[in-house]
């Protein structure tokens, strides 16, 4: 962990220099005070020094005089024992050294004793001199006595002299010890000061304690409190506790502010998070929140040796809804839709199923109970079966279908990314293989995509290279059973796969884009051949149909295009029919009629291709000014099983000529499809019964054949 250099340590440390310096200013005075201690005592050595020599000098200068004056008669008559008996008077104080009393020779007369051992001599001592040569009294001093001396007077003749010497090493030992007893208070005294420094330095160093307490308890707890707090909520972790305080300072301001900020942040976090994890349309979970779930689920899973089925569903034609309903509706279908998948995941898929919506019409099935592959199977099946009951919307049945795509975990892949590819790539050929069905993801499917991509890149330039042609499938006329007309259809044939079905390449043309560069040459090539037609006989025009894909449309260009190719081949106008999807037209009502004013314009004639298909309903015709419609081939096949598909042909074709409008049947396989359609009015036919798309020399000798 790194330390830091935090409130609470700022503070002790702040503490600890006032303590130091605190010692420090203390530590100064001590030393101040032991140096007044150490002057004052060299002051009063000095002092009671000199007091006591001036008392010596004092009492050996009095004693001496007073001795004298007691001298003076006894000294007269030389009586030794009164003199002896004044000096032992005197010589009792152990400070007295000598007391001598000489005569005017300076010789001794006597010492105080009883012997007087050193009578008559004279005295020889060093302050000797002095004491003798003196007129009046005299003190003088060597480093061991005092001498004071005096002479003796009788009236004012001199007649000897008296000297009393002191022992100044017993007054230095007086001294000394009186010194000691100074010394000693003082040592009292001083320790007296530092007792009364210590208690208010430990009340100091409480006073710190105690401030250091409070200030971690009141401002370093609460904010380290705060801090942590404050991580764990930018770490997005919300559980932190309540964060409440009794306290009316700022400090419980502010923890209450930071918790009633730290609240809002979480409920923020969770209205977020609810948005970002659930689809707003049906309230399912997205795409982001299902990933994360799947991503957690593997991660448990993938140590338990347990499995998993992704299904991937995708609503067939989805597009068709939203393009001729308009979005609400579509918005109403996916939520009809997103009800039925609940309710059977809710049934079929086990406790831990999770559904998700991965926006557009696509919804994601997890589920992970028992034998997961019988599990998805029956699922799928109850799926396919729900989906494709009609929806109700906006007072009409709309039919749908659904195609699943289905990858196992851990046999197909083991990683979420790699999974949910599976998912679709087996879902999109659910959808090659027919669509409103499922399939389970198999190694083999990832060639088909492959195959896709390839196909693309192979498309590119495939007419320049004359891979591709056109062939023309024949279009006859009820009333007479002529043909008046063909259909041009493209054709491309692979070298090295052979002919490719156009509902698989012209799906990637259109979806890639490059339909836009093939569409202009299949008109083209279509207006030459039509052109040729008229020199096969005479009178009535054969008119040529030339399929138009929604990319083209919105690309604007078209009608430029084909006042380009007509003037060109020298085509009339009238002999070229355009076929556009239903869709198409009917997604944006608006800009296609504007378009197909301007195609009208140039003089071609519009056909509705493969009618009944969408749900545009016949009263889009009234709104839509197209010259004719195809019924598509679905409702052909079906004419005579269906009543339903029987009695909508005959609508469409009664419709349809009310407002003066062409009927083509397609898809005619059989002659009784071809009766009925005859009996009901329909106008035009083309079918494999009449003839099967053929080369252009085919149709040429056909034309010939028949001598139309
Ligand atoms: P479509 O425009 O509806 O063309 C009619 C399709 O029905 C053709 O399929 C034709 O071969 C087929 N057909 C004709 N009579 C019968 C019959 O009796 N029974 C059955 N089962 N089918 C019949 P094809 O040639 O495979 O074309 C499929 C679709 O590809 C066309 O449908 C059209 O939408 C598109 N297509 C073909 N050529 C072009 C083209 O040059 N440009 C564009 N944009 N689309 C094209
Ligand atoms: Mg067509
Ligand atoms: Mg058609």
């Amino acid at each position: 962990m790194k330390l830091r250099f935090g409130l609470q340590a700022r503070f002790l440390v702040a503490m600890a220099l006032v303590l130091g310096v605190v010692l420090l200013v203390l530590f100064v005075l001590l030393q101040r005070q032991q140096q007044m201690r150490e002057e004052t005592e060299a002051l009063s050595r000095e002092a009671v020094h000199r007091l006591i020599d001036s008392y010596l000098r004092d009492h050996a200068q009095s004693t001496a005089r007073q001795l004298a004056q007691n001298l003076a008669n006894p000294m007269y008559y030389r009586d030794l024992d009164e003199i002896g008996a004044v000096l032992r008077d005197n010589s009792r104080s152990n400070l007295v050294r000598y007391i001598w009393v000489y005569d005017l020779e300076g010789r001794l007369v006597h010492d105080g004793s009883l012997e007087i051992a050193g009578y008559g001599q004279r005295m020889d001592d060093p302050l000797a001199p002095a004491a003798l040569g003196a007129d009046g009294p005299q003190v003088q001093a060597s480093p061991e006595l005092l001498d004071a001396s005096m002479p003796i007077m009788v009236g004012s003749e001199r007649i000897g002299g008296v000297r009393v010497g002191l022992d100044l090493k017993v007054a230095e030992r007086f001294e000394d010890r009186n010194l000691e007893v100074l010394g000693k208070r003082m040592d009292e005294l001083a320790r007296r000061h530092i007792g009364w420094l210590a208690l208010p330095l430990a009340l100091l160093v409480l006073v710190c304690f105690l401030a250091a307490w409070y200030v971690q308890r009141t401002l370093v707890k609460p904010i380290r409190w705060l801090g942590t707090s404050a991580r764990r909520i930018e770490a997005g972790d919300y559980t932190v506790e309540r964060l409440h305080s009794r306290r009316s300072d700022e400090m419980g301001d502010l923890v209450r502010t930071f918790g009633r900020m730290s609240e809002s942040v979480a409920r923020h976090d969770r209205e977020v998070r609810r948005m970002a994890y659930t689809d707003a349309l049906t309230g399912l979970t997205n795409r982001l929140a299902f990933r994360e779930s799947l991503d957690h689920r593997l991660m448990l899973l993938r140590g338990a040796g347990r499995e998993l089925a992704l299904l991937f569903a995708d609503i067939d034609d989805f597009k068709r809804v939203n393009d001729t309903l308009g979005h609400e509706a579509g918005d109403e279908a996916l939520l009809q839709f997103s009800n039925r998948i609940r309710e059977a995941v809710e049934k079929y898929g086990g406790d831990d199923a999770l559904l998700a919506r991965f926006g557009g019409d696509e919804f994601v099935i997890l589920i992970q109970e028992g034998d997961v592959r019988t599990a998805a199977t029956r699922l799928a099946e109850v799926l396919v079966a729900e989906l494709s009951r009609p929806l109700v919307i906006q007072d009409r049945q709309v039919f749908l279908g659904t195609s699943i795509g289905i990858t196992l975990f851990p046999e197909d892949a083991s990683s979420a990314s790699a999974l949910m590819k599976n998912g679709d790539i087996a879902m999109y050929q659910a959808k090659v293989a027919g669509k409103n069905g499922f399939r389970f993801y198999s190694r083999a499917m990832d060639h088909a995509v492959e195959r896709r991509v390839h196909m693309e890149q192979e498309l590119r330039g495939a007419w320049e290279r004359g891979e591709l042609s056109v062939v023309y499938q024949p279009v006859c006329r009820t009333s007479d059973g002529r043909v008046v007309g063909a259909e041009a259809l493209l054709r491309w044939h692979h070298p090295m796969l052979g002919m490719i079905a156009p509902s698989v390449f012209i799906d990637v043309a259109e979806q890639s884009g490059l339909i836009e560069g093939i569409g202009p040459h299949v008109l083209r090539a279509a207006c030459n051949e039509a052109v040729r037609w008229a020199d096969m006989g005479s009178g009535e025009r054969l008119f040529v149909s030339v399929n138009v894909s929604p990319r083209q449309l919105r690309k604007g260009d078209l009608p430029d295009i084909v006042a380009d190719c007509l003037r060109e081949t020298g085509l009339p106008a009238s002999c070229l029919h355009l076929e556009l999807t239903e869709t198409a037209v009917i997604s944006d009502e608006l800009q296609a009629a504007a378009m197909l004013a301007r195609l009208h314009s140039t003089g071609v004639k519009v056909w509705l291709d493969d009618f009944g298909t969408g749900f545009s309903g016949l009263s889009h015709l009234r709104r839509v000014p197209v010259d004719g419609v195809k019924i598509d081939r679905s409702f052909v096949a079906d004419l005579q099983r269906d009543p339903d598909d029987l009695a909508l042909t005959t609508a469409i074709i009664a419709m349809a000529h009310s407002l003066g409008i062409t009927v083509v049947a397609e898809g005619v396989e059989k002659e009784a499809q071809y009766n009925l359609l005859c009996e009901r009015g329909c106008d035009l036919v083309q079918g494999y019964w009449l003839s099967h798309p053929i080369s252009a020399t085919e149709f040429a000798h056909l034309l010939a054949r028949r001598g139309r």
